[in-house]
């Protein structure tokens, strides 16, 4: 994109499983209404209350290998025996038309998409301890405990990888996390370079 293109923000929120990912990205899109929300496709089946087109796109796996093999996604990952993918075009034309777009996903798919689009801002999510984090995957009460444990390992070596992001938010307390969230989003659109379109304008 050149210089006097507006271009929108592309948000990307990950962190381990349990960390409050999804809790903190419903809190931002109610705050910022004008946030636009990259919907995933996935193999996995749907849960109670979601909704094809609003949670996920729901597909089988062939098809999700086929719309992988026609390059349709712009990163996916394989995230406990289930795939996900970011499908591509509604991402461009979101970013395209100067506005921003939020993504919930893995750390995989986080730095993904850091390499292919580095305007990107990356977001670790943490709960306060491993302690803490343990006590909310049980709560959350979706997961078996062999997945549980399993979830907590992995939760280490992801954390390993924080230095790969822009910004770190310790989630104790969902309203504080989520106001964080915003002012990270805020602050980032007053970046200067992320104002060149608008000030080459000022300047014709
Ligand atoms: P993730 O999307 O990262 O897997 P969730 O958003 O599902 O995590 O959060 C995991 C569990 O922790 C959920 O039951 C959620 O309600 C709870 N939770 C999230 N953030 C907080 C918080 N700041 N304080 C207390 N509980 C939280
Ligand atoms: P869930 O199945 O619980 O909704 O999501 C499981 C994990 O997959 C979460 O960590 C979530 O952030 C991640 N995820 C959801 N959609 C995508 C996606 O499109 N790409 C990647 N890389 N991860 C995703």
């Amino acid at each position: 994109m050149s210089n006097n293109q507006k271009k929108g923000l592309l948000v990307v929120i990950s962190g381990p499983s349990g960390a409050g990912k999804g809790t903190i990205h419903a809190g931002v899109l109610q705050k910022l209404p004008s946030l636009k929300k990259s919907i995933s496709v996935t193999t996995r089946q749907p849960r109670k209350g979601e909704e094809e087109g609003v949670h996920y796109y729901f597909r089988t796996v062939e098809q999700y290998m086929q719309m992988k093999q026609n390059g349709e996604f712009l990163e996916t990952a394989e995230v406990y025996k289930n795939y996900y993918g970011t499908p591509k075009a509604p991402v461009m034309k979101i970013l395209e038309k100067g506005e921003d777009v939020i993504f919930e996903i893995d750390i995989c798919g986080a730095r993904q998409i850091k390499q292919i689009y580095p305007e990107s801002v990356l977001i670790f999510i943490m709960p306060p301890s491993f302690e803490v984090l343990e006590k909310r995957l049980r709560g959350r009460a979706t997961d078996a405990e062999d997945v549980i444990l399993r979830r907590l390992a992995e939760s280490k070596k992801e954390l390993a990888t924080y230095k790969e992001f822009d910004y770190f938010v310790v989630n104790d307390e969902i309203n504080t996390s989520v106001e964080n969230v915003v002012s990270i989003i805020k602050s980032e659109k007053c970046r200067v370079e992320r104002n060149d379109a608008f000030i080459n304008e000022l300047l014709k």
